[in-house]
């Protein structure tokens, strides 16, 4: 089945809403094993909706239309419809009934204009909207098929899932399998998967993380080419074979405490190791010891003086300092910049402490050429990337 997307709207031309309705159903119709075609925005103008009703249907069987459907004069999409497949508007009374219910329930007034809402292309189906004034509906030209949803996202998605979902379900059944890898650069992953025959094979990168998607229609050659994958990349660079979860969304299944002393990062592990509701079950607390006396007062740190506050020693010696009952204590310091750097030690260096009952030890990383923000980023995520391996 192939699609065409049309988000409509002018708000969306200038900048002043973001289309999440387009990336919204992009990955629904993706997931479906929809090919989506083409993607046009299209301003509130009558003759250019039409005109890219008129461009889509030359290349897709299926169009969904998302805005346009309120009240106001430039709601166009009833009218673009109604011209591009030549049928008059219709009112519909029951909608003019359940348009103004709607208006009473909530105790305001039914203005008149509202009216407009009842009307759809002769022979279309109603997509009923429970959330809003607006309903939706679809209709068909030859063998081409229009569906038009509101443009707010609440009120798109459930009419999307209950109604058309069902129209496009019947295409065929696409499998899907994918993974994460830290921190590996995207052509590094991408150059040690080969070339997978009858299925396809995407890439995702967005720092420190990346995505390999493999999709296929035959669901033995997608588990083969799966397996392949992931023996290529390797297990250790593998942190989850389900590719909604994140790298700190994993600590939920923490079996071990944690207690974590940052420098450079200002608190962002901490931040990230607590994001997800039931963090108190493993993450104890944290220092954020950013001063050397604090790191001393604090940490009962005593290397700054002889090897500095960046080295592996201190990082050592605030993972050990902070680590109390928990089972694993976890520090980080270094020069995330833009100021600050030396010959031995530049801007993106950093180590993380690692101490645990039976072991203390220390990492180092440098990350040369990265601004503020990634470095910062990076330092935690690194040591979550640790940290997984020992908790996990
Ligand atoms: P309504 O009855 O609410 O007027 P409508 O179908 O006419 O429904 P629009 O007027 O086009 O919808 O859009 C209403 C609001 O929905 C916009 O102001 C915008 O905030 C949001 N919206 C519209 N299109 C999109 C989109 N593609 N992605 C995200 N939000 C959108
Ligand atoms: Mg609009």
């Amino acid at each position: 089945m192939k699609v065409a997307i049309l988000p409509i709207g002018n708000e969306l031309l200038d900048g002043r809403v973001l289309d999440t309705n387009s990336k919204f159903l992009g990955g629904e119709l993706a997931a479906l094993g929809a090919e989506t075609v083409c993607l046009l925005t299209v301003p509130d103008d009558l003759a250019c909706i039409v005109d890219s009703l008129k461009f889509s249907s030359k290349r897709a069987d299926f169009i969904i239309i998302t805005g346009g459907l309120g009240p106001t004069s430039d709601d166009l999409t009833r009218e673009a419809v109604s011209e591009f497949t030549n049928s008059k508007l219709i009112k519909h009374e029951s909608l003019v009934e359940e348009i103004k219910a709607f208006f009473s329930k909530r105790g305001r007034e039914f203005h008149p204009s509202n009216e407009k809402q009842a009307l759809l292309p002769e022979g279309s189906t109603i997509i009923p909207n429970t959330l809003g004034t607006a309903p939706g509906f679809i209709t068909k030209k030859d063998s081409l098929s229009i569906v038009a949803l509101p443009g707010v996202p609440s009120e798109l998605e459930p009419m999307w899932r209950d109604f058309v979902v069902p129209l496009i379900k019947p295409i065929k059944e696409q499998y899907v399998l994918g993974f994460k890898t830290y921190n590996l650069p995207e052509s590094v992953v991408a150059g040690c998967i080969p070339d997978l025959e009858d299925v396809r094979v995407g890439y995702r990168a967005q720092f420190p993380e990346i995505t390999v998607k493999i999709a296929g229609f035959n669901k033995e050659k997608v588990l083969r080419a799966f397996k392949i994958a992931k023996d290529s990349v390797g297990a250790d660079a593998i942190f989850t074979e389900d590719i909604n979860q994140s790298l700190p969304d994993l600590f939920k299944n923490s079996k071990k405490t944690i207690t974590v002393a940052e420098s450079c990062t200002g608190g962002l592990l901490g931040k990230l190791l607590t994001d997800l509701p039931g963090a108190s079950r493993y993450f104890l607390g944290g220092v954020i010891a950013y001063s050397n006396e604090l790191k001393k007062s604090l940490l009962g740190v005593e290397t700054v003086d002889q090897f500095g506050a960046v080295s592996s020693e201190t990082a050592m010696a605030m993972a050990k300092g902070v680590k109390g009952k928990a089972d694993v204590g976890v520090s980080i310091t270094g020069i995330a910049g833009p100021d600050g750097g030396t010959p031995e030690k530049p801007v993106g260096t950093f180590y993380i402490g690692i101490a645990t009952k039976d072991d203390l030890k220390a990492h180092h990383f440098l990350y040369k050429g990265a601004d503020r923000a990634r470095i910062r980023k990076a330092a935690a995520y690194e040591a979550l990337n640790i940290l997984r391996k020992i908790v996990l």
